[in-house]
């Protein structure tokens, strides 16, 4: 019985996990790395044979876990890929849409680097393509929170309520070979308790083994409560000018959570009612998943359905899909809230609707999440004078806000309070999915206040599970 650890390992992308349990090789997550410094091995060789291995347990949707699926498919793999329902779901949109972009991207690169005279290290093509998203989605087989499966012989997977986004899975393992048997915990990304919409992050009593992610491992999140009045502000002050609200944002989760408190806002009449576009065929998509999937809804959207409301609809709002209907908002008379990704800003609508608006004094760009280094949106982020978009030269008179309090992970206290609830030590906990610093610095607070037997795993490293 042993663990070997292939991706957010002393980082945060491309998850990936290998269990040998009684000669047979089951994956847990295959992500696609995102972080710059890691992004080559999306294109190297997996470092086992996909050929071996036998069944895939897929802990969420995001991308950095499921975004290497087509690629293990495309390399041989021929078992089932188990998840629950709605990440099944929402797996399946963001892989095609990975494998578009990638198609897309491929295509301008050559021209591009011809025109350069430059070339890639790695062959023009796409790392997968949207016919191995179609093989890929064949093989997912959904399963229910909550439900025993028997992945393979000596293996059996249930998979619980993270509370991260929607379908997002802790597993609880349990592992036999011959007369020895061992239970183990992945925490896959884990949610804040409070988080609109979704349930809060299942708690266990007892494991042999736990395997915990760490993002924010060395962070203590604001209070969220603040999310409402910050958002009721910058509508009605936009409102008054006369302007556009424009929110660079996630197709997932971030979006619907967005919708959810402007609903709130509008039934509660502490935002005027106007229209607001959600201009993403990928978040419309999700947002359809949302409306499929009721039953994973927490208590207070429970109630919320029971009035006959949901939490992703309202007056006034309006979900976009093709590309007349989005260039159509630019001349919508009024102030209206528009949402489009990318999150970052980085492609996607979002670029055109931040031209239409950044000269406009009375429009504002508000922002929900992250934005990285390097990324439109972390430039717009620090209001210059001026910006470049798409070749040209923009004055920025718009105004500039960003919302805290936006998270999917839970923070250090959090995650802690999460292990907390374990009754007894395990023979071993193994601190995953955070950059290096967060990881140890969480994996060490762990130690100081448990006393238990920690490690930080680095890429590739194995550990036998005695
Ligand atoms: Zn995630």
């Amino acid at each position: 019985m042993k663990i070997s650890f292939f991706g957010a390992a002393q980082n945060v992308t491309g998850s990936n996990y290998l269990l040998d349990v009684n000669g047979s090789r089951v994956l847990v997550d295959c992500g696609y790395y995102q972080e710059r410094d890691f992004r080559y091995r999306n294109h190297e060789p997996f470092p086992y044979d996909p050929i071996d291995i036998d069944a895939v347990l897929l802990t969420h949707a995001h991308l950095d876990h499921s975004g290497l699926l087509p690629k293990l498919v495309k390399h041989g793999f021929k078992g089932k890929i188990f998840c629950t329902e709605a990440s099944a779901d929402i797996a399946k949109i963001i892989m095609y849409d990975s494998a578009h972009i990638q198609e897309e991207d491929i295509k301008h690169k050559k021209k591009r680097h011809a025109k350069q005279g430059r070339k890639s290290p790695y062959p023009y093509e796409a790392i997968f393509t949207t016919e191995d998203v179609d093989a890929t989605a064949e093989m997912i087989v959904p399963v229910k929170y909550e439900q025993e499966v028997q992945v393979v012989d000596g293996l059996k997977c249930t998979f619980n309520d993270a509370g991260h986004i929607l379908g997002a899975a802790m597993l609880y393992l349990t592992m036999q070979e011959g007369d020895k048997t061992r239970t183990m915990i992945f925490s896959g990304d884990m949610g804040r308790p409070d988080a609109p919409i979704l349930c809060n992050p299942t708690t266990f009593e007892k494991a042999d083994y736990v395997v915990v992610e760490s993002t924010y491992g060395n962070r203590v999140h604001k209070p969220n409560k603040d999310i409402p009045n910050t958002l009721a502000r910058i509508i009605n002050q936009a409102h008054r000018s006369g302007g556009n609200i424009v929110v660079p944002s996630f197709a997932v989760e971030r979006s619907q959570e967005l919708l959810f408190h402007m609903h709130n806002l509008l039934i509660e009449k502490r935002i005027p009612q106007m229209p607001v576009f959600l201009d993403s065929p990928m978040a419309v998509r999700v947002t359809e998943v949302f409306h499929r999937h009721p039953e994973l809804f927490d208590e207070e959207t429970a109630a919320m359905l029971a009035r006959g409301e949901h939490p992703c609809d309202f007056p006034g709002l309006m979900l976009t899909r093709s590309v007349d209907e989005s260039k159509a908002i630019a001349v919508n008379k009024g102030s209206a809230i528009i949402i489009a990704g990318s999150g970052m800003c980085t492609g996607g609508r979002i670029k055109h609707h931040i031209k239409h608006n950044i000269e406009k004094p009375e429009s504002t760009i508000m922002f929900v999440g992250y934005q990285a280094v390097g990324t439109l949106g972390r430039t717009l982020l620090a209001a210059p004078e001026k910006i470049r978009i798409h070749g040209e030269e923009y004055t920025v008179s718009a105004r500039i806000e960003k919302i805290n309090g936006f998270s999917a992970h839970a923070d250090r206290n959090e995650l802690f309070g999460w292990i907390s609830a374990l009754k007894e030590a395990p023979r071993h906990l193994f601190v995953t999915h955070g950059e290096s610093e967060a990881a140890k610095e969480f994996g060490e607070y762990i130690n100081l206040k448990t006393g238990w037997d920690v490690s930080i795993p680095e890429y590739c490293d194995e550990q036998e599970l005695i």
